[in-house]
């Protein structure tokens, strides 16, 4: 059963109207805060360290008023309010799952609405950060996927999630305190709404910001980007962003991926897998993550549980075996716990560590593939889907 456990005091009074992405403080990076500034009249000498001054208050400490910050002079403060404004998305709804899993729907510009996740674990806070409104791809598992309407999420609007689920948390140091050791908040997966490499430039600039020890000043192997497999995407991912990087895979030969992830027609799996190998910094310390949704009788034999560590030999690597989410109308079944661990075990014995994504918040329908706007209805029927599946 979903709560509603009372927000955090400040919450309620943080301004979020619709932002204007070139007024918006939040999002920019330093070279367009730089030269924002530089228009506004900040002397070229000063640029560099108003910009630092600005990302702390903004990212260290959550400030979302001008006023708050403090050593900055009055005038300024005014002057500054006048040009910029802190705009954070707007929280339609919260829910808590009795798990803690918090999920977040929240409104941008053009009323669009997006869907965040945050998933307290023992060891760390994980946040699911979506990068688009829906999804121009079609996977037919992904409730994602069958969302028609779609737009790019900007840089402010990805980092606005962080901040508000920082908020929402109450993770802002006061005055006067030092960052307490363990974050709630310390790891990022986009793994959200979206295919983050339909839209590289705005997540990378909000993964810069996540990572700049001036900005959320999050470590960039606590932050993992997970694409369904835009090939020519992943080596700038490599170059350019730096995070860890997860592959949804889902299936072993052509023939079925291409129904599962149809992406696939267009860069099929040896080809994908190609990039994986050269994608930079590859280690057993950085290894690639190739998620695996556990279907029913359609990708779940002893047979693909081979062909799989086959395929990735020789990438450091470990499995996510995820067991199917469903959601209504969906064409597929989970897998049976029996299948799912036979299937892990061969995978294990092959030396890969294959931890089985245990389902989080499904009381609130906020587990992998599940997100999708309460205000996209559009859904495509049942037989689409499984038509699209080719199935029908
Ligand atoms: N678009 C990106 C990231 C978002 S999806 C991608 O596809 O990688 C995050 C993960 O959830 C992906 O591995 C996706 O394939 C998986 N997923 C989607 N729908 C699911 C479902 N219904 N059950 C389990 N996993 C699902
Ligand atoms: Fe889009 Fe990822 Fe869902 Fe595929 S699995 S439809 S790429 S969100």
């Amino acid at each position: 059963m979903a709560d509603t456990a009372p927000i955090q005091p400040d919450f309620a009074t943080i301004p979020r109207k619709t932002a204007d992405s070139a007024r918006n403080l939040i999002g920019m990076t330093r070279e367009s805060l730089a030269a924002a500034l530089s228009e506004f009249g900040i002397p070229d000498k000063q640029v560099k360290m108003r910009v630092g001054q600005l990302w702390q208050w903004l990212y260290q400490r959550g400030v979302t008023r001008f006023d708050d910050m403090t050593n900055l002079a009055k005038g300024l403060r005014e002057d500054l309010s006048r040009s910029f404004e802190i705009t954070r998305p707007e929280i339609v709804t919260r829910q808590i799952s009795q798990d803690g899993t918090r999920k977040y729907l929240l409104r941008i510009a053009g009323g669009h609405e997006v869907e965040a996740v945050y998933i307290p674990e023992e060891d760390r806070g994980t946040l699911c950060v979506s990068s688009q409104v829906g999804c121009t791809l079609t996977c037919s598992f992904c409730h994602t996927g069958t969302q028609k309407l779609v737009r790019n999420l900007t840089p402010a609007e990805i980092v606005g999630q962080i901040l508000v689920c920082r908020d929402d948390l109450g993770e802002w140091p006061k005055a006067g305190e030092r960052p307490p050791e363990r974050r709630l908040l310390s790891n990022i997966v986009l793994m959200g709404m979206g295919e983050p490499l339909y839209n590289t430039d705005s997540v990378r600039d909000a993964m810069k910001i996540a990572m700049d020890n001036e900005g959320l000043s999050l470590s960039r192997r606590r932050i993992t980007l997970s694409t369904s497999g835009v090939v020519p995407e992943i080596k700038r991912a490599g170059e350019e962003i730096g995070t860890l990087l997860a592959i949804s895979l889902h299936a072993t030969t052509d023939e079925v991926r291409d129904k599962l992830v149809p992406i696939n027609k267009k860069w099929p799996i040896r080809e994908l897998l190609d990039a994986c190998r050269a994608y930079p910094r590859l280690s057993n310390a950085e290894r690639i993550t190739f998620e695996y949704v556990m279907l029913k009788g359609v990708n779940d034999s002893d047979a693909d549980a081979k062909r799989l560590v086959k395929l990735i030999a020789g990438i450091p690597a470990k499995i996510n075996l995820i067991p199917f989410n469903p959601w209504p109308g969906a064409p597929y079944e989970r897998s049976d716990w029996d299948r799912i661990e036979a299937f892990a075990e061969i995978v294990n014995r092959a030396g890969y560590a294959s931890p089985v994504r245990t389902p989080r918040g499904q009381d609130i329908m906020a587990a992998c593939g599940q997100l999708k706007s309460a205000t996209e209805r559009a859904r495509k029927s049942r037989a689409e889907v499984a038509a699209e599946a080719g199935l029908g």
